[in-house]
């Protein structure tokens, strides 16, 4: 397989002004050529910049535009973005029933459609690769085929887990209702091995999709679980991707059936490392924070779910110091609300202010932009493959028009692209050097088609939702009490 039907192979963006984060706040004058897909090389001079124009087949003049590295949305969960407007005024607990309710009513066009939903909203937002943590998994070869569809580069995580929280956080609930709760299918050992050995047998190596182990969450695997994640962690043909310390409950929790808490005992076990990425972590203590440093830990600050459902803030400043790996991701669609990482970026920035006295403790833009970059990057396992402009990186590039009303009236540093920075002021993105969206369009696949099979499909999972609905609304009381 090849980009080359899809796009030219050898193009060169002429005159941009090039976001480097290894060389400062100022964006610098250049041109980038993309060859076969990767950067074939960045020219600043003005002898670069007419030499390597000479070799590209096409010359894109992109003079007064500012070139950025596609931004990496390190986590997501794609089947929501047909769920919004449904329950998000609950903690998590008590919303989670209401999201598998209607999770459990998604068939495979549902997924094919959510994907490429939420697909056209990130490129459109300058993201060009996600980690899409799914837990539909009988649906993943539909999803993988709509992601590959769907022009962005994936890394696929789909969920195991066989502890339910109302077990894991002892919830007391009238026999019913747990009955009810616990015919949900549980993950076995034997069938998640397989699950993610046979999916990264179909998909790895195609150009832009890696297969992830998935966990929901360490106190979701019961040991044999535990043991199928170890055992495959091990090939270092796999990451992995888990949601770790959301909520207090689950904090408070983790500390009373383990001694140490819940990131000691993934240590004791043997469960961290480089290529491990965890979403949340909103309770972490400058002790755990520590240990996650220490394994090279990718800690996916996810600030708009987690205030959206009540769970908290993370204490970023804290892990800054640390030097715990960074990147940030937007969680659901019915918990974080929009797939768009300058928002992220923006409450990255913001939230830590207020708490942090001291304001060189707060996070730089450029670190913030950092995050969203190569941090991400090495969230999915791509790490010095995308998030920079360089030679030999994949070409993942967003061109973005400062003109407009949003960005216009400042010179375009990264702080003013972090702060004033929105979809209004992306123009075109490339991924794996071929253009997905020009001039406003999307170019990958066919947008106007699928948001209107959305709209429908989206009012059929409503109403398929509407059995399990009254299950999770008997339950959630129960659930409310557990922080
Ligand atoms: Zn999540």
């Amino acid at each position: 397989m090849s980009g080359a039907a899809a796009g030219p192979s050898s193009v060169y963006l002429a005159n941009a002004r090039l976001v480097r984060l290894e060389t400062g706040n100022e964006p610098r004058p250049g041109g980038v050529l993309v060859e076969g897909g990767s950067i074939a090389a960045v020219a600043l001079t003005d002898r670069e910049q007419r030499d390597v124009r000479a070799r590209a087949r096409e010359v894109v003049d992109s003079t007064g535009m500012i070139l950025m590295p596609g931004l990496v949305n390190a986590h997501y969960h794609s089947y929501g973005t047909l769920l919004k407007g449904t329950e998000n005024s609950l903690p998590l607990e008590p919303w989670a029933l209401y999201t598998v309710a209607y999770g459990r009513a998604l068939g495979a066009e549902a997924i094919r459609l959510a994907v490429l939903l939420g697909a056209a909203e990130m490129i459109r937002n300058g993201v060009t690769a996600c980690l899409d943590h799914f837990p539909h998994v009988r649906w993943a070869d539909a999803a993988l085929t709509a992601h590959e569809a769907s022009g962005m580069r994936v890394a696929f995580a789909p969920f195991m887990h066989d502890v339910f929280d109302h077990e894991f956080l002892q919830i007391a609930l009238p026999p019913e209702i747990r009955a009810a709760l616990e015919s949900a299918p549980r993950a076995d050992a034997t069938g998640a091995e397989r699950m993610y050995r046979e999916l990264a047998g179909r998909w790895h190596g195609h150009r832009r999709v890696t297969i992830l182990l998935g966990p929901n969450a360490f106190q979701r695997c019961s040991p044999p679980l535990l043991e199928v994640w170890r055992r495959l962690a091990r090939d270092p043909g796999f990451h992995a991707h888990t949601h770790l310390l959301e909520t207090r409950a689950q904090a408070v929790r983790g500390r009373v059936v383990w001694p140490g808490g819940t990131v000691a005992e993934m240590a004791r076990v043997g469960l961290l490392g480089e290529r491990l990425s965890v979403a949340h972590g909103v309770w972490l203590t400058p002790e755990e924070g520590d240990l996650l440093a220490r394994h090279g830990v990718t800690v996916v600050h996810s600030p708009a779910s987690n205030l959206m459902l009540g769970s908290g803030r993370l204490p970023l400043p804290a892990l800054l110091e640390r030097g715990v790996p960074l990147a940030l991701g937007t969680d659901s669609s019915n918990s974080g609300g929009r797939h768009d990482l300058f928002e992220v970026m923006r409450l990255a920035l913001m939230l830590p202010r207020p708490d942090t006295p001291e304001p060189r403790a707060w996070p730089a833009p450029r670190r913030v932009l950092e995050m969203a970059t190569t941090g991400g990057a090495r969230a999915i396992g791509r790490a010095g493959v995308v998030g920079r402009i360089e030679p030999g990186q994949r070409a993942d590039l967003v061109l973005l028009d400062p003109r407009g009303a949003g960005l216009a009236g400042a010179p375009a540093t990264v702080p003013h692209l972090v702060q004033h920075g929105s979809a209004a002021a992306v123009a075109s993105v490339m991924i794996d050097g071929v253009w997905v969206l020009r001039a406003g369009r999307i170019l990958a696949f066919d947008e106007a088609a699928m948001l209107g099979q959305a709209a429908a499909v989206s009012a059929e999972v409503r109403a398929a939702a509407g059995p399990g609905l009254v299950l999770a609304e008997t339950a959630a009381p129960f659930f409310q009490r557990c922080g």
